[in-house]
């Protein structure tokens, strides 16, 4: 009887994952010809370098959920009439959207972007279980310049925004924060949420820079969505202090007025020292101290949910080492207040 009663009180053995990270062989497949900077190789280099690290075996490596519809979500953020015709310009073989040199697809660009984007909402579920404290997607394209009726700079669907929107309408939360991190400015996932109060953007970036004028810091939304937007520019070449100040100060300030109970983190890794096009000159270590900040302020919030998605990052060093020293301080063991 007493060994019936324990077998009867075994319980499962819970996760012991802090972290997952969400990765699929498809994010391969979006083909954006020779010597484009957002290429598949990024993609095999970080795979690779995360595989050969011990960090690797404290992950929980997840793919995409095959049971997760992504099209009605992308048609919750998206024109359905833009999205029917990046469809259609993929079947049919063209190799730009919108004739733009910065949006080249190919056949199964359509395909991997909507996966991409189910590898968001799988992290965001995978959060929201409980499975893990925390989700990091390693996926392509990219998506915080994509706009909500056009592709834009290598962005075809908006994955942070799409996953913000999934967080509250699929999980009932009232209120989600993105931060990007990207040396560019999130002028799309900016764009979608201006007006609404329920999701806080907050953004550092190059400035002066690519997109232009819409990472201004006068922008703080509009309408309900006044004060919802927070734009801190950077100077080129402010290296780690500026930008770790600035999540100090504003970020920290920013977080404990609103109060997220989900962070998205919109996480390139163009402001990397090594890479071509950005130029803040940041280490790799940096972007470890940046994730301790912002886990620390969701402890404050009595949770540990975060859900990062990778956006640019163009050199081999930004995107290995960087993203390790992200993935690493995600799965560190929480440090004591
Ligand atoms: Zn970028």
């Amino acid at each position: 009887m007493v060994i019936e009663a324990e077998v009867y009180d075994t319980k499962p053995e819970p996760d012991v994952f802090r972290t997952a990270v969400i990765y699929d062989d498809v994010f391969l497949e979006h083909d954006t010809g020779s010597g484009f900077p957002e290429n598949a190789d990024r993609l095999r280099r970080l795979t690779k370098h995360l595989k050969e690290h011990p960090v690797s075996n404290q992950l929980l490596w997840a793919a995409p959920d095959e049971k997760i519809d992504p099209v009605p979500w992308i048609k919750a953020i998206h024109d359905p009439g833009y999205v029917a015709d990046l469809k259609r310009a993929c079947e049919a073989g063209e190799r730009q959207m919108h004739g733009s040199a910065d949006t080249p697809i190919s056949k199964r660009t359509y395909e991997v972007a909507a996966k991409a984007v189910t590898g968001s909402l799988t992290a965001v579920d995978l959060v929201m279980e409980g499975r893990v404290n925390n989700a990091f997607a390693a996926l392509r394209p990219p998506g915080h310049h994509a706009m909500p009726a056009n592709a834009k700079g290598f962005c075809f669907f908006a994955n942070a925004a799409i996953a913000a929107r999934y967080a509250q309408k699929h999980h009932k939360l009232e209120r989600v924060m993105i931060v990007d991190w990207d040396v560019h400015h999130g002028d799309g996932t900016q764009s979608i949420f201006l007006e609404d109060p329920s999701v806080y953007f907050f953004s550092t970036h190059q400035y002066p820079f690519y997109p232009g004028p819409s990472g201004s810091p006068e922008i703080t939304g509009t309408g309900a969505g006044k004060g919802s937007n927070l734009n801190v520019p950077l100077a080129a070449g402010g290296g780690d202090k500026s930008v770790v100040k600035v999540y100090q100060m504003q970020l920290t300030d920013a977080f404990r007025k609103f109060k997220p109970e989900l962070l998205i983190i919109s996480a390139g890794f163009d402001a990397h020292e090594a890479d071509p096009l950005g130029d803040l000159g940041w280490s790799s270590d940096v972007y470890a101290e940046l994730t301790e900040i912002l886990r620390a302020l969701c402890r404050e919030q009595g949770h540990e949910r975060i859900v990062s998605l990778l956006e640019g990052g163009y050199s081999q060093r930004g995107i290995t080492e960087g993203v390790r020293r992200h993935i690493e301080a995600l799965e560190a063991p929480p440090k004591k207040p």
